[in-house]
């Protein structure tokens, strides 16, 4: 019997007790002195998450929500765009696009491989008329583990000197690096179910001073996702429509926990989760989906072939009460995945580890007891 499920999956991903408790409690009038306090601070803890001195918008939505928000307010109908495709939320990005009757060009990898920064550089070097508008990247490719190299693609972008360079951070901000003004980015997109450690139900828009200027001109149409409104009223410390002030309380709450354990300890921290799960994974003879140099912070897919990825799932589920993440799309039954984003940290590896080595066995798959769990330990000595 399990009061509740040890959560791994890569959003909504586990939120801390005293967030929990922050959260209940009885609402706020969102014109209220105690709310624009409250805005202010969260805005604050933001701008210090992203690194930015930046606008940081704060929408009632999911990731997605913030990243049609990203879309619709810098570009206009026919837009020439970039896209990079590697896997599931690339495409998102793509479909949205092309939702919004921009014209879309794909950069695209094998679903577990990177994208290749050169072609990008490429592409853009060719662009010699400036008529590519944004360049769109999914930072942390969540359906496959994959993490791509943002810097370098970042870098053809700005050597465009006009192109946008628009973000998707939902899985890699609160994770590893994401310096918004450092880069230059100038949108980036978050949500709240991911590495801020509260449940879902916010969307998070970074907006740079180019981008404001593209705002000006975009002919996209906008109303409930105008940021612009955001952006004004955020100066006042309010929002302009009812906000869920419930997920504020908690996201205070979550910005203190991750000021108190400081950005460089929470990167160093996800890169042991990422190589626990990695070195357990070779110990317990599982073949990864992605390679190690582009490990994400955030999530290891696993794509075993002696056993069946949805049978050590429901195993998982069934005797230790511990949810992973099934494949998406054409990896659909061909992989599982673990989260190891926000609160998910080395105890939830080794708890998650062990339990595989037992679920592992009753499958019959090739496997040491204790090797995995000795793996992951191995990687913590090194790193202490
Ligand atoms: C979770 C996620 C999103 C947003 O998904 P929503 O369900 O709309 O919150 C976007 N991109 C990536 C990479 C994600 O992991």
């Amino acid at each position: 019997m399990f009061d509740r499920s040890l959560l791994l999956i890569p959003g909504p991903t586990l939120v801390p007790e005293s967030v929990l408790r922050a959260m209940a409690q009885h609402p706020i009038g969102h014109r209220s002195s105690e709310f624009s306090h409250l805005m202010g601070e969260v805005t604050a803890g933001l701008k210090w998450l992203h690194q930015t001195q930046n606008d940081v918008l704060i929408l009632t939505a999911s990731g997605t929500g913030a990243m049609e928000a990203g879309i619709i307010n810098f570009l206009s109908p026919g837009d020439r765009v970039l896209c990079g495709c590697n896997g599931k939320f690339g495409e998102r990005w793509a479909d949205l696009c092309r939702a919004f009757q921009l014209q879309v060009e794909t950069i695209s990898a094998p679903w577990g491989q990177p994208l290749n920064p050169d072609e990008f550089g490429a592409r853009l070097a060719a662009d010699t008329d400036k008529t590519i508008k944004a360049v769109i990247v999914t930072h942390s490719e969540t359906s496959t583990g994959v993490i791509n190299d943002l810097a370098a693609i970042n870098r053809h972008v700005q050597a465009h000197g006009q192109a946008l360079i628009m973000v998707d951070a939902v899985t890699s901000l609160g994770a590893t690096p994401v310096p918004m003004d450092e880069w230059g980015l100038d949108v980036v997109v978050s949500g709240s179910q991911k590495g801020y450690m509260i449940p879902p139900g916010l969307g998070f828009v970074a907006v740079s001073e180019r981008a404001w200027r593209a705002y000006e001109t975009a002919k996209l149409p906008r109303f409930y996702f105008d940021l612009g409104k955001y952006r004004r009223d955020a100066a006042k410390n309010t929002t302009p429509f009812t906000p869920p002030v419930n997920l504020f309380f908690a996201l205070r709450q979550s910005l203190q926990l991750m000021q108190q354990e400081g950005l460089p300890q929470i990167f160093a921290r996800h890169r042991r989760t990422s190589q626990m799960m990695r070195a357990a994974a070779a110990a317990m003879n599982l073949p990864l989906l992605g390679p190690a140099e582009c490990a994400s912070p955030a999530v290891t897919a696993i794509a075993p072939t002696t056993v069946e990825a949805e049978a050590v799932r429901s195993l998982l589920k069934k005797q230790f009460g511990i949810a992973v993440a099934g494949g998406q799309d054409h990896l659909k039954g061909k992989i599982f995945r673990i989260g190891h984003l926000g609160f998910a940290g080395e105890r939830e590896m080794l708890t998650v580890i062990s339990a595989l080595e037992a679920v592992l066995q009753q499958l019959g798959h090739p496997v040491t007891p204790g090797s995995g769990v000795a793996a992951a330990l191995k990687v913590l000595e090194a790193a202490a």
